[in-house]
């Protein structure tokens, strides 16, 4: 007998074209802040609904609230500009430029806790939590340093925020924490070298040697090649590159894009070398960026090849990506998003019967 294969989503839900509308108005000053949070509040409770829906064991608020999985904690802070920091280019050739901090200190205008404790209210089933890694907030220290503010103390406050960051949204009543790291394969490509993808993992190592035991065991991290007006960022790394150094990283839980890989197979034999102990390998089964919609035979197809490389104690199933990081990515409809939510569930739980 064998237990239930879990499964997960990452986060993100196309926000409604209301919700949009609301976010532009308000930025145009057309609006007050109390109309564009009751614009947040109906479209989580929609979202929360929808999702309940699904009959995915655990859900998440879709992100309705977040600007974008990458810079809600600095969003409106007056110390950083908006667009100054790293450019990423996607392969559709649209580009998404993240922020640049001006002055110190580095403090979070916005903890995830308070997207667990809005969305907490609004549903009884278990709750996900993404929260942005250390290494992609790293990026955001200008590379010509801020007099009176070395990068070492934001370094350090960094670690400091991060890890607040997580443990908040544990005790607010997530159940599990997901750390984007999305920029691991953008690491290889910005550095073929390798340096920045190991400096990477050091700062999120130390931001996860400071969680409790029973909270690290709770944390996850999702390692994707990026998913933005249906393109990729980093689509062109070849995971081999990645793996080794993701796998030093100390949580037990790990989110891959597979689904969307040109070769799928070959990524699944790459994650059979690291399947030890209690470790969950989650295997991306839907591909958010795809309009393709799974069925859930094509799904249940996935997670079998799947458990041909990972013993079914180690594995589990979810969606490649967010199907809307950026809030104001609207490729995707919310029903194309749903429906290939409802056949990961549904795929999974006929793949799980047929393996048992
Ligand atoms: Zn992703």
């Amino acid at each position: 007998m064998t237990s239930a294969i879990p499964t997960e989503p990452i986060g993100s839900i196309p926000r409604p074209p209301e919700l949009l509308q609301a976010v532009r108005d308000h930025a145009a000053g057309k609006t007050s802040l109390h109309t564009l949070e009751g614009a947040y509040d109906d479209a989580i409770k929609k979202t929360i609904r929808q999702f309940e829906a699904t009959g995915s064991p655990i859900i998440t608020d879709g992100e309705q609230s977040k600007p974008s999985f990458a810079t809600y904690p600095v969003a409106g802070g007056r110390n950083v500009i908006e667009s100054g920091g790293l450019v990423v280019t996607f392969s559709d050739r649209h580009v998404r430029a993240l922020p640049k901090l001006t002055s110190g200190p580095f403090r979070y205008q916005q903890y995830a806790s308070d997207y667990v404790k809005k969305a907490r209210g609004f549903t009884s089933l278990p709750l996900k939590q993404a929260v942005i890694s250390a290494s992609l907030l790293s990026t955001f220290y200008p590379e010509k340093s801020i007099q009176g503010y070395s990068r070492e103390a934001f370094t350090e406050d960094l670690i400091q925020e991060v890890t607040k960051d997580i443990s908040g949204s544990l005790r607010a009543g997530a159940e599990v924490v997901q750390v984007d790291f999305t920029e691991a394969p953008l690491a290889r490509k910005l550095d073929p070298g390798g340096k920045l993808l190991k400096e990477f993992v050091a700062i999120n190592n130390e931001v996860f040697s400071r969680l409790k035991p029973g909270e690290r065991e709770r944390v996850g991290v999702h390692v994707c090649k990026g998913g933005d007006w249906d393109s990729t960022h980093s689509g062109e790394v070849d995971y081999a590159e990645v793996l080794p150094e993701v796998f030093e990283l100390k949580v037990p839980r790990f989110y891959f894009a597979i689904a969307g890989e040109a070769d799928p197979d070959r990524t699944l034999k790459l994650l059979a070398d690291y399947v030890e102990g209690r470790r969950k390998i989650f295997v991306g089964v839907t591909n958010p960026i795809s309009t393709e919609q799974e069925t859930p035979e094509v799904v249940e197809r996935r997670v079998i090849k799947a458990a041909k490389f990972i013993d079914l104690k180690n594995l589990g199933t979810t969606d490649d990506c967010g199907f809307a990081p950026f809030g104001d990515d609207s490729s995707t409809s919310r029903e194309l998003a749903f429906a290939k939510i409802r056949a990961r569930v549904d795929g999974t739980r006929r793949a799980e019967k047929k393996l048992r």
